[in-house]
């Protein structure tokens, strides 16, 4: 299998390769086996990507909104045409069955762009009556805009965090994660292919060290990451020291919480897909789910029976349902999460095990494992894993549950299950997540904002509440008499 692309790095509307850089071997995780060979950004490449970006912004944010939105919404029917070829690099990428990428990567990265080709039209400042003299604000591009992605989402990533960009009239450079570096190179063709004007949108590859070359560069902006809570902190730290603009994308331990009214296998299948999708690579993931105690048998009898039944293989088989994760690092550290699970008494009742497969004996798949009996001061319980690992606990009451579900840094997301609705929303607003679910889970529209409290986030993706954190807000007072001057 080769995938290699023309070359690592894609900066002013072309390829661009220095070999001087680190190398970067790509592997598809159901193998292990080197699928392209790129390099890492020089100094120099990471300087020909800002001042390209640097150089092209100016024209473009001068550009009629409407104009930038056809950009947009060509790209979007392009990403749409090519989903299938696109779905197959990201599955080679991540390792994520093709039954997923074919639904929620290169067609999540087309909403984006639709979307925001529209909404962008109707972000306007506001008219400010000052009694006679009047104001008005005015919402204008903050210039060069990084993004730095994770693994799991790779494409999609790229395009929630260009999109908006893009669609303000900024000008974007991108760093996907090492690990899934292939994508954003076929976005940025997409873009250039809609006519995207040269510049705007600009690919280096590389890792952590490219990534705060970029943050710390005078000509950036604005960050945007998405990653884990000590790389955001770090980058926080950054882009704090030079006062740039800065949204954070991070982790997450986030609770799912049962009532014992609540649809059983709805609220199994929530849970399911709330930690064995994407073979639990998901920030927002509900890893702590909480079952009252008089569905917990039930709930697990069930969820028990029906995890036996994922289909685990090869990600290229559309009827496979789990895939391996992402690389050998990962694989070992979700391992030692589940023999930490056990050490600390937590019950492993389906899972848990590394399997070997045939013709994939190199691959880094991890079995969809629950654990019950978990407390809430066991490691699995208070650490993201980024795994398929699932801990069930059990809990009585509404109050203490809140209380449980809220003592954690995090704050990302957390999902409610009941047929009671008051109760569901009292519960949701007293939740400390930026991102919920009501009898559902990990849903992510992009109408919808995305985003975390406490130490999961700074700052939103999607909505329109994104196309404020890619633009900053001038106000203009006009005076309509004299000046009243006491001098
Ligand atoms: P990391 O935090 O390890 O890396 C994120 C990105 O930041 C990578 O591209 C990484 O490069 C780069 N990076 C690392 N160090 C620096 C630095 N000092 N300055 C600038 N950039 C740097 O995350 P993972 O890739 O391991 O992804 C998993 C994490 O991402 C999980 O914690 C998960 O919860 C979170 N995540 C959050 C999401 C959200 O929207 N909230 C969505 C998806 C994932 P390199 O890879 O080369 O180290």
């Amino acid at each position: 299998m080769n995938v290699q692309p023309k070359a690592s790095h894609y900066i002013n509307g072309r390829f661009v390769e220095d070999e001087g850089g680190r190398a970067l071997d790509v592997l598809y995780p159901a193998t292990g086996e080197v699928i392209a060979k790129l390099h890492a950004a020089t100094p120099n490449i990471v300087e020909l990507a800002l001042e390209a970006a640097r150089t092209a912004q100016g024209s473009w944010a001068r550009m009629k909104p409407v104009e930038r939105a056809r950009i947009l919404r060509r790209a979007s029917d392009l990403l749409r045409e090519r989903n299938a070829e696109l779905s197959r690099l990201e599955t080679l990428d991540t390792g994520k069955p093709l039954q997923e990428t074919l639904v929620a990567d290169a067609a999540s990265a087309a909403d984006a762009l639709e979307f925001f080709a529209g909404a962008v039209q109707s972000f306007n400042g506001e008219l400010v009556d000052l009694g006679g003299s009047f104001g008005y604000t005015r919402r204008e591009a903050l210039g060069v805009c990084v993004g730095i992605g994770a693994w799991n989402y790779p494409i999609q990533i790229a395009a929630w965090k260009s999109a908006p960009a893009l669609a303000m009239g900024n000008a974007f450079v991108f760093k996907p994660s090492e690990n899934t570096p292939l994508t954003a190179l076929a976005l940025a063709e997409i873009y250039t292919e809609a006519g995207l004007p040269d510049g705007l949108f600009n690919v280096v590859q590389g890792f952590g060290d490219v990534g705060a070359a970029l943050v710390s560069h005078p000509v950036t902006a604005k960050v945007s990451v998405t990653g884990s809570v000590p790389t955001g902190k770090k980058v926080m730290g950054v882009a704090g020291s030079h006062m740039k603009h800065a949204t954070m994308e991070l982790g997450g331990k986030s609770p799912i919480i049962v009532f014992d009214d609540a649809d059983l296998e709805n609220a199994i299948g929530g849970a399911m897909l709330g930690n064995f999708y994407s073979s639990g690579q998901i920030c927002s993931n509900g890893t702590r789910v909480f079952v009252q105690r008089a569905l917990h048998d039930r709930f697990v009898e069930r969820l028990v029976e029906r995890t036996k039944t994922i289909r685990m293989g090869d990600p290229l088989d559309e009827n496979v349902q789990m895939g391996p994760l992402v690389n050998g690092a990962q694989h070992a550290k979700v391992m030692e999460y589940i023999e930490a699970g056990k050490a600390e008494g937590a019950t492993l009742v389906v899972g848990g095990n590394a399997p070997s497969m045939q013709g994939f004996d190199n691959g880094f798949f991890v079995e969809p494992t629950v654990f019950t009996g978990v407390t809430d001061q066991m490691r699995i319980a208070r650490e993201e894993i980024f795994g398929p690992v699932m801990s069930v606990l059990s809990f009585d009451s509404e109050d203490e549950v809140i209380a449980r579900a809220n003592d954690t840094e995090f704050g990302l997301a957390a999902g409610v299950f009941t047929r009671d609705l008051p109760r569901a929303h009292r519960v949701i607003a007293e939740l400390q997540a930026g991102t919920c679910w009501i009898n559902a889970y990990n849903l992510t529209p992009v109408e919808l904002p995305f985003g975390g409290y406490k130490a999961s986030g700074i700052g939103r993706e999607n909505g329109t509440a994104v196309l404020g954190h890619y633009s900053q807000l001038k106000s203009v007072y006009v005076e309509t008499g004299d000046v009243d001057s006491p001098y």
